[in-house]
């Protein structure tokens, strides 16, 4: 049934074939559930191994750090042909790592998919990436449907009997059934996308061994009594192990079957997803054409698409930014206008991708996942055709024209300090971690311009290593250790102050307070932003959070999740240095005043100001100092402490460790959320401080003599205890190089102005 791919073909049916033949999704798991080789097992099958990529052992793998973690990094998208009841179909597989480093590029491939296989392995069970990743293709309306892998494992490994086996996998089906309940966005979703064997969209097998069934495939070969089909089925299984004969199994059973038949009957096609997926991620107005056609995939309509990744070719780094048209068409050599960056880009190269390389094709209709060449963004930018930009752009510059940004499910809580070897280095360090971070937007780098460092940001350890390896086979870099980022957060409304410039002839009057948590939430989901129109943020914060509608038209910044409102009244000039308050009020958010932590959910309002008439008065070093003394004073009236990150892990041990397990994670200040008996496992959930958790894995090898099962997640922000933080202060200032003491008031009292 499987055809060897060809390249023309594909050029062609990009084009003409009907959607209803066309599948574009996902395939998401824990790290280590066997995504990579199930993956590679269809690839070999639709032919792909005679691509010159051919004789590799793993195909999606050919970046050597993936080969060497045994990881997928990239999310590879590749099209495969397949004939399916004497009808070709054309699938779009956008593979993605297991790791939760990279939720980010899982975030975004479940954005451009219309369904995913969910892959869980049979002896693990439902994991904490099984629980993310599950959670995020509800959210972005992907249809799941479930793929048991390691089945092979219940057999060989754990000798269950055919009983047992069935159990296992019913208990797996019930479990994501449970977490689909409790995170299906709406009634349709919790309604209609439960998964169920009998209904077929459950398959089970193992991608090792390269056998699979669903419900169907099994009816097909042992007649249409589907318990009787179940039971033959298993039984000539549990036969065939016995017997030691792989090959035969593969036969009679091949996966691939199992699994293309489950995603061509079961997943959607794009006209049948994109109506509900375009009406949950769209945040526009939508008594619009451009609206409409994107519910239609009307390949004729406006064009709109959106930049999902972007690929970095492992050996010539020329990015590739690959996507998704929702509408219209594009085409080679049209230009596009950018809706986030706001600006104009031309293709000069587009075409689909297969693993690493683009198959050019001069046009991709919607419908079409599309990779193309010419300029760079970062990954989540959406487009539309230039031509058209003019029609929309009052709405694109009222906020009435876009998407809903892609959720992650993680945020930066690490970083590490990286170095050129050679410091004329330091311009082409900066484009290259730049390049790679706009492929991966979770992961952040600045340059520190103080102590002339360049820091990387990220989600967790693991990902950092990753991206300053692929930095260091550009430019040579030393790596210090990393680094756990705390946030400076206020507890209660600080003193109003005055504060005067250096030459003291500008005043300034401000307080700052906490920021509502969710309005700090809101923030982060991109609800509430900077570039937003004014009016349209403060009809959010009056009619949704309650604000007062005069502050709330007042807000001038957000910044991270920290707000800037200049509720001053008549000040002269203010207008002139409005900018340079705004910069300041930034920079002290990057960099707080305890120990130069970030700020986080911090509430600004300016209350008066006198400006000096003369220009050459209120130069930025004169107000940067007057508005750094109000915030930094104000910020140390009111109750300021640290916040530390705490880390979600979820451990899998069996029941004779328990104990020993608990102990470790109580002597690492963790908590225990949730326990649970699943057979002669036990289930623990826990949250550890993030800054206990580095050398956590190793320890939890250790005390279960290397059987437990675990997984790590960003948590949420707590507060330090107390009696922590005066110490974790200094400590942080120390490794800094900043004076080993607390800032106090007394150190901005030239700068504080006392009215007579
Ligand atoms: P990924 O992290 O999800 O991409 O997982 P991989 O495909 O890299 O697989 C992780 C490990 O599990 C590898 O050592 C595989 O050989 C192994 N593995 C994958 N599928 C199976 C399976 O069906 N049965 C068994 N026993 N092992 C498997």
């Amino acid at each position: 049934m499987v055809r060897v791919k060809a390249a023309e073909e594909i050029r062609k049916l990009i084009k003409t074939l009907p959607l209803e033949q066309r599948r574009i999704f996902s395939i998401v798991a824990h790290i280590d559930h066997g995504k990579s080789t199930m993956c590679d097992y269809l690839l070999a099958r639709a032919g792909m191994l005679s691509f010159d990529l051919a004789g590799q052992r793993r195909l999606t793998d050919y970046d050597e750090e993936e080969q060497r973690r045994i990881i997928t990094i990239f999310t590879t998208v590749v099209n495969l042909l397949y004939e399916y009841n004497g009808k070709p179909y054309l699938l779009t597989l956008n593979d993605t790592p297991g790791h939760i480093s990279f939720t980010g590029e899982v975030s975004r491939a479940i954005r451009a998919s219309d369904g995913v296989i969910l892959l869980v392995d049979a002896a693990e069970g439902i994991m904490t990436q099984t629980e993310t990743n599950l959670y995020l293709s509800l959210l972005e309306r992907c249809k799941p449907v479930l793929y048991i892998n390691k089945a092979d494992r219940l057999i060989r490994e754990f000798k269950c009997t055919p009983r047992e086996f069935v159990a296992r996998i019913d208990q797996i089906i019930r479990g994501i059934n449970k977490l689909i309940e409790k995170y299906a966005p709406d009634e349709k979703t919790r309604k209609e996308w439960k998964v169920s064997f009998i209904k077929g969209t459950v398959a089970v097998g193992s991608a090792k061994d390269g056998w699979g069934f669903t419900i169907k495939t099994l009816m097909k070969r042992f007649g249409s009594d589907p318990k009787e089909a179940v039971q033959k089925g298993i039984k000539r299984i549990f036969e065939l192990y016995e017997a030691g004969d792989i090959e035969t199994l593969k036969k009679e059973f091949p996966l691939d079957e199992a699994i293309l038949e489950m995603v061509i009957e079961h997943l959607p096609d794009p006209k049948t997803a994109q109506p509900y997926k375009i009406q949950a991620i769209w945040q526009g107005d939508k008594d619009i054409d451009a609206y409409k056609a994107m519910l239609n995939v009307d390949q004729n309509g406006p064009l709109v698409g959106m930049i999902t990744k972007i690929f970095i070719h492992p050996k010539t780094f020329r990015p590739v930014l690959i996507g998704r048209i929702w509408s219209g068409t594009l085409k080679v050599g049209k230009p596009l206008y950018l809706l986030s960056a706001r600006r104009e880009a031309v293709p000069r190269r587009i075409g689909v991708m297969e693993i690493t390389d683009i198959l050019d094709v001069d046009a991709i209709p919607a419908g079409n996942m599309f990779a193309m060449a010419g300029f760079i963004v970062p990954a989540g930018e959406a487009f539309i055709e230039k031509d058209v930009a003019e029609k929309y752009m009052q709405l694109i510059e009222e906020g009435r024209f876009g998407f809903e940004p892609i959720p992650y499910a993680s945020e930066p809580v690490v970083t590490r300090v990286i170095r050129p070897k050679n410091p004329g280095d330091i311009d082409k360090l900066a484009q290259v971690a730049q390049l790679w971070t706009s492929a991966d937007p979770t992961a952040r780098f600045f340059i520190d311009r103080e102590s002339n460092t360049y820091v990387l940001m990220g989600v967790d350890p693991l990902q950092i290593e990753i991206l300053t390896k692929r930095i260091a086979m550009k430019v040579p870099i030393n790596v210090e250790p990393p680094i756990i980022v705390y946030r400076e957060r206020v507890t209660k409304r600080g003193e109003e102050v005055w504060t005067k410039s250096p030459n003291a002839l500008n005043k300034l009057c401000l307080y700052v307070e906490p920021l509502e948590e969710e309005i700090a939430e809101a923030i982060k989901k991109g609800l509430i932003r900077a570039d937003q129109d004014p009016k349209e943020r403060a009809r959010i914060l009056h009619k949704r959070f309650g604000w007062p509608a005069d502050i709330a038209r007042k807000v001038i910044d957000v910044w991270e999740t920290n707000i800037l409102i200049n509720a001053t009244v008549g000040v002269q000039y203010f207008d002139r240095v409005k900018d340079y308050i705004i910069a300041t009020f930034r920079k002290f958010c990057n960099e707080g005043p305890l120990a130069k932590e970030p700020v986080q959910n911090l509430k600004v309002v300016l209350v008066d100001a006198k400006i000096h008439e003369d220009p050459a008065h209120t130069t930025f070093a004169q107000i940067f100092t007057m508005t750094w003394a109000g915030l930094a004073v104000s910020f140390l009236t009111a109750n300021p402490t640290l916040y530390e990150p705490i880390t979600r892990v979820d451990i899998k041990v069996p029941t004779q460790f328990m104990g020993a397990v608990m102990s470790l994670l109580q002597k690492k200040r963790g908590r225990i959320l949730e326990t649970e008996m699943v057979e002669d496992l036990v289930h623990i959930i826990a949250a550890v401080p993030t800054a206990e958790t580095i050398d956590l894995a190793n320890e939890l090898r250790s005390v279960s003599q290397g059987r437990a099962f675990f997984g790590y997640q960003f948590l949420k922000w707590e507060r330090v205890p107390s009696n922590m933080v005066k110490d974790l202060i200094l400590q942080i200032r120390r490794r800094k190089g900043l004076p080993e003491k607390i800032p106090t008031i007394e150190d901005f009292a030239r700068f504080l102005y006392v009215r007579q």
